[in-house]
């Protein structure tokens, strides 16, 4: 059985990044796959799972869920090699630190070597990047401009918009993928789903025919007519 665990929903939430467990618990089960989907909500300890997902939030509801997290087993499991996939404020939060509106400093979970600092300007609209032979798409609306130290891999190179510092966004290790893209990203990128999926169950998954593969193609299509 492969858990599957949305954390703070009620935090970390906009933009409908809790459509990214319900969309892996789908693609899990017409696969045929033994998945639950569970949601840890700000009361709840951190059950343990396979795979954590964490999404997007604003300023004040992203210092409190690092707060909790960082009280948290979280920062252990994942250390321990529980998979994750992080989107924009859930990205900054694995970090060192991150600044939030006026600057103020938070300190991250540690996890990864990276450090967001306040930008210029918000990095707002649609975003696109490119993932070795594939394209993600999805949009951003953060202010936050994130530096990858020492051996930190991006996720993906820009195509459009700005992600990390408008050159990369992201970051990849071993047990992490995290971006800048809502969407939510795994509903709207179907093979990032299954690469996530194909990862964390160990299973070589069959092609499937979905609305949302479709969807994907005429996005993909747009975007480089
Ligand atoms: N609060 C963070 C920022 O503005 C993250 C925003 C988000 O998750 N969309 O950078």
């Amino acid at each position: 059985m492969t858990t599957i665990c949305v954390l703070y929903p009620d935090l970390l939430g906009t933009y409908g990044d809790g459509g990214n467990g319900l969309a892996m618990l789908e693609r899990a089960r017409r696969r045929g796959l033994d998945a639950t989907l569970v949601r840890a909500g700000l009361n709840d300890e951190v059950p343990d799972a396979d795979l954590y997902l964490l999404g997007g939030g604003e300023d004040g509801p992203q210092s409190l869920a690092a707060d909790l997290l960082r009280r948290s087993s979280f920062a252990s499991r994942v250390r321990d090699g529980a998979y994750v996939v992080a989107v924009c404020a859930g990205l900054q939060i694995l970090g060192l630190t991150f600044c939030v509106e006026g600057n103020e400093e938070f300190e991250g979970l540690g996890l990864v070597d990276v450090v967001t600092s306040r930008g210029e300007r918000r990095s707002v609209g649609e975003l696109a990047t490119r993932v070795g032979s594939q394209l993600l798409v999805g949009f951003e609306n953060h202010g936050g401009r994130t530096t990858l130290h020492g051996a930190v891999e991006p996720f993906g190179t820009i195509v459009k918009g700005r992600g990390n510092d408008a050159k990369n966004d992201g970051y990849r290790t071993k047990n992490i993928w995290a971006t800048y893209a809502h969407g939510p990203v795994l509903a709207m990128n179907p093979w990032f789903c299954d690469e996530v999926l194909a990862t964390v169950t160990g299973q070589e998954l069959e092609p499937l025919a979905s609305v949302a593969d479709l969807l994907y193609q005429e996005r993909c299509r747009v975007l480089s007519s």
